[in-house]
């Protein structure tokens, strides 16, 4: 009888639960690009959102002025900057995750050698492509992820970006039909810069989409609260915020209204109303649960830092 009431109650709650995605990212800092999705997949469709980040993020010095001070440290220095970097931008990500309401960081800690466009770099020594399959597909098999979010792939992003969006489509190409997640790219538009076209990359045809524009999109600026003056740009912001090693990055508020998110052809296409529902859901005017103050007593901001040591051991 026990056991029954156990397997009703894993049926009931899993009738309740929302979608399980896993972000798969170079730097930390790169998952704003979808935080308004992000933020409203977890506060919105009670759903769980994971991140893997390959790098750590040490080759981000350069831009570091500001927060030379903040962090009293001569980050710009390259030798101070790759020592220090690391553990500075692990904790700037799992302080953005708690906004975003993010469950678990899985830090890889490849090499962030440095800025290049060239995607192959990586694959030539610089990252252990083996390591972060194998603890990519480990994560995938484990916890059974809905989706996967990447960046766009486009020829003019940093390689480290195109790197990791061609290591999760290759993982989850291998995996058995039955078990993939749906895996998607994203990228931000506003009305003066119109979501970019995208077929595929040059050379690597696992980057082939469905069609070249977005197959959906989360528009941040819809309005809520007292007088409609509140809008998911804010959200965006405060997660931007939070990199505070990261200059550029900063100079990204108030940048995009939509975060538009693209189909690869590796997908099954029977996928894409699954996708659609998604987004349809996402859509809904959500201004009570957006006040809901139950939310952080669910997601502490300690069970965050607690897991990561511990996730990324299970996985080696
Ligand atoms: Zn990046």
């Amino acid at each position: 009888m026990k056991k029954l009431s156990f397997c009703l109650l894993l049926f009931f709650s899993s009738l309740n639960a929302g979608p399980k995605i896993l972000c798969v990212v170079a730097h930390p800092d790169d998952e704003t690009m979808f935080a308004a999705t992000v933020y409203s997949i977890t506060h919105h469709l009670n759903g769980i959102v994971d991140v893997v980040m390959i790098t750590n993020g040490e080759g981000g010095y350069k831009y570091s002025t500001l927060a030379e001070p903040y962090y009293n440290l001569k980050l710009t220095n390259e030798e101070v900057g790759r020592a220090n970097l690391p553990r500075i931008r692990k904790q700037e990500a799992l302080n953005g995750g708690k906004i975003m309401g993010v469950r678990h960081y899985y830090f890889f800690n490849e090499k962030d050698h440095r800025y290049t466009q060239d995607e192959n770099e990586v694959f030539q020594g610089v990252w252990d492509i083996q390591s972060i399959e194998r603890k990519l597909e480990n994560l995938l098999k484990c916890q059974q992820y809905d989706a996967v979010f990447t960046m766009l792939p486009t020829p003019q992003t940093h390689g480290h970006h195109k790197a990791a969006t061609l290591i999760a489509l290759n993982v989850i190409n291998q995996l058995p039909p039955s078990e993939r997640p749906v895996i998607l790219a994203a990228s931000v538009s506003d009305s003066d810069n119109p979501p970019l076209q995208f077929l595929e990359l040059e050379g690597h045809p696992l980057t082939k989409m469905v069609r070249p524009t977005p197959i959906a999109s989360f528009d941040k600026m819809q309005s809520f609260g007292f007088k409609d003056r509140l809008n998911y740009q804010i959200i965006v912001n405060w997660v931007i915020a939070e990199h505070k090693s990261q200059g550029t990055m900063q100079l990204f508020m108030n940048k995009g209204d939509k975060e538009n998110f693209y189909f690869f052809a590796i997908n099954n296409t029977d996928r894409i109303e699954w996708v659609d529902k998604i987004f349809q859901q996402l859509a809904k005017d959500y201004t009570d649960h957006v006040s809901k103050l139950d939310f952080q007593a669910r997601r502490r901001p300690e069970f965050l830092s607690d897991m990561v040591g511990a996730e990324a051991a299970q996985l080696e």
